[in-house]
């Protein structure tokens, strides 16, 4: 019984904020700085700060406060969860590449409500945005 009470308060005081993510594994180095550079990007709301990442294995939504992203909608950040490591995905570091380098696209301004929502729940449900690429084809 302690246990099990012990291992639920934990997994309720488990808090992720924009402190949580500065370090990663040297391995995703190489990764990091590809995706970071790649101009996969897409900011796609402003407040609260949405972006979405144009993956190889679909879209991924992330969201970022006060400059550091704190949520993707990857597998991997999914599986760090479980396994309680907070090191995050390779996206949630390369977001911090591609905002210095200038290396994304800003749509954010160009959609309105109705168009923001298609997109995320494209990505929520099918995990890929064929909307979003409409529009991104509309802009460029
Ligand atoms: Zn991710």
């Amino acid at each position: 019984m302690v246990m099990m009470s012990s291992g639920l308060k934990d997994s309720l005081s488990y808090k992720i904020d924009e402190k949580t993510y500065q370090e990663f594994p040297d391995k995703w180095e190489k990764r990091i700085k590809e995706e970071g550079l790649s101009n996969k990007f897409i900011l796609i709301n402003k407040e609260p700060e949405l972006w979405v990442f144009l993956g190889e294995h679909g879209d991924h939504l992330l969201l970022s406060k006060n400059d550091s992203a704190i949520y993707c909608s990857c597998k991997g950040f999914r599986m760090e969860i479980e396994k309680k490591t907070n090191k995050g995905c390779t996206h949630i570091y390369a977001l911090k590449i591609a905002k210095k380098f200038n290396k994304f696209r800003d749509i954010s301004e160009k959609i309105n409500n109705q168009e923001l929502n298609k997109i995320i729940e494209e990505i929520m449900e099918l995990d890929y945005s064929s909307y979003l690429r409409t529009i991104l084809i509309k802009f460029s």
